[in-house]
């Protein structure tokens, strides 16, 4: 069936007032993970996503261990009525184990790390135990085996680590090397190319003629894209010329998995990019109920092979990182085989100032969430045009206002998405 009409057939389709959270729905569903995987050396997989499951070769921890520097001893030995004083034989360290038995009355110095000697099965801790000379007076009332850390109590030989989709981070770096594994499977990377179209564009590096705006998308998208972990392809600047926008659209589908563009997906504007992307493949034309970001246009363009997921963005620069935001990084996680889809928090907060805002159609306001008087509050940046950059670069966060909300009063909570977490 076609995508079109796969689409259409879904309850309450409407292209001309389609919600957020809809459009984001609609899309992920259309999309399988790619499923091509490499093999790559432990640290080249940050940030990349597990092809398959991770099993444990080992126990982890491997061996009982000491989880406190204290005393390794026999706990029949103890005396439940009073202290009960053992000889002091030795020292286990960490990576240096005591060699020989713990017998009865005995007992051996351990510290954190450090394998409980053979006859021992109870660590007692420092900070308790009473030293003479060579004898340590311990107290009563120890439970038996207690301060070891377990063989397997972290992870078990044979069960699985990590499970395949698991987008790796520094944890799970750590955790596979805790492993022992110096290579894993990944997804390969996902290929997108992007171009701007547009008469009025001038690349960097260029002199800015009369009626010319620098392209700066391309640099937005790029800075997102690699964020992401995807292999760019930038095919530039293309002017509304049919020409040259049917190669650019053959040569990003045949090389790449995703194809994104931005402008000329408006009304009436540069009509022939749309009726191309028409002519060229499957694409479905959206407005969307949002601001800013209301056209927008997904689909395939091209065949088999030479075929790729699009994405035409709306021209204007905040437009494009809202809408790369809200439906393209998720489109692309699934891609990647992300999974789940790592899902960006949304916070409630106070807002500080009065926003203006239309009911029927979400809006993304910038922010700056900031700690005042012990308490996160967000307020607007001010001017929210959707062409004004530096709006998104004075912001910490997006400002989620939903669909059916209307003019927000300072001091009502509203919803942030936040642009960084931990790194
Ligand atoms: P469009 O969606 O093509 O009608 O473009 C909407 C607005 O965004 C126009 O003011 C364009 O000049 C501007 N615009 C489009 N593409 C870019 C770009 N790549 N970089 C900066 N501004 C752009
Ligand atoms: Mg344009």
């Amino acid at each position: 069936m076609s995508l079109s009409a796969k689409i259409s057939c879904e309850n309450d389709y409407d292209p001309n007032a389609l919600s957020v959270d809809r459009a984001r729905a609609l899309i992920l569903a259309q999309l399988s993970p790619i499923q091509a995987s490499e093999r790559v050396a432990l640290r080249s997989a940050l940030g990349r996503v597990l092809a398959n499951d991770v099993l444990a070769p080992c126990n982890v921890p491997a061996h009982d261990n000491s989880a406190m520097d204290g005393f390794a001893l026999r706990f029949s030995d103890l005396s439940t009525a009073g202290p009960t004083r053992l000889q002091l034989v030795g020292t286990a360290l960490a990576g240096q184990m005591f060699a020989g038995t713990v017998g009865s009355g005995e007992c051996v110095r351990i510290m954190t790390g450090a394998l409980p000697p053979p006859g021992t099965d109870t660590v007692v801790i420092q900070e308790v135990a009473q030293s003479d000379g060579d004898f340590v007076l311990i107290p009563p009332g120890q439970r038996p085996g207690q301060n070891i850390r377990r063989a397997g109590e972290d992870l078990k030989l044979g069960t699985a680590a990590l499970t395949a989709g698991k987008l790796v981070r520094p944890a799970e770096l750590g955790l596979m090397a805790s492993l022992g594994f110096a290579e894993v499977s990944v997804k390969r990377r996902l290929r997108v190319a992007f171009f701007s179209t547009g008469d009025e564009l001038c690349s960097i590096g260029s002199p800015l003629a009369e009626g010319e705006v620098y392209d700066s998308n391309r640099y937005t998208l790029y800075g997102m894209l690699t964020r992401l972990g995807c292999d760019v392809l930038d095919l530039g600047v293309i002017r509304d010329d049919p020409a040259l926008i049917k190669t650019a659209f053959r040569e990003a589908a045949a090389s790449a998995d995703v194809v994104i563009t931005s402008g000329g997906v408006s009304v009436g504007e540069a009509d022939f990019v749309k009726q191309l992307m028409e002519q060229m493949g499957e694409v479905l034309f959206w407005k969307i109920a949002m601001k800013p970001g209301r056209p927008m246009a997904f689909g395939r363009i091209g065949e088999g092979e030479n075929g790729a997921w699009l994405f035409g963005l709306p021209g204007n620069p905040v437009a494009v990182m809202a809408t790369f935001y809200q439906f393209v990084r998720d489109a692309l996680y699934k891609l990647m085989g992300a999974d789940p889809i790592p899902a960006v928090p949304l916070l409630t907060v106070t807002c500080a100032s009065a926003l203006k805002k239309f009911a029927g159609r979400t809006e993304f306001q910038r922010g700056v969430l900031a700690l005042q008087d012990g308490q996160w509050q967000v307020h607007a940046t001010g001017a929210q045009g959707s062409g004004i950059l530096r709006s998104m670069s004075d912001a910490n966060c997006l400002i989620v206002l939903e669909q059916d909300r209307g003019n927000i009063a300072a001091g009502e909570t509203v919803q942030v998405q936040l642009f960084d977490g931990l790194v």
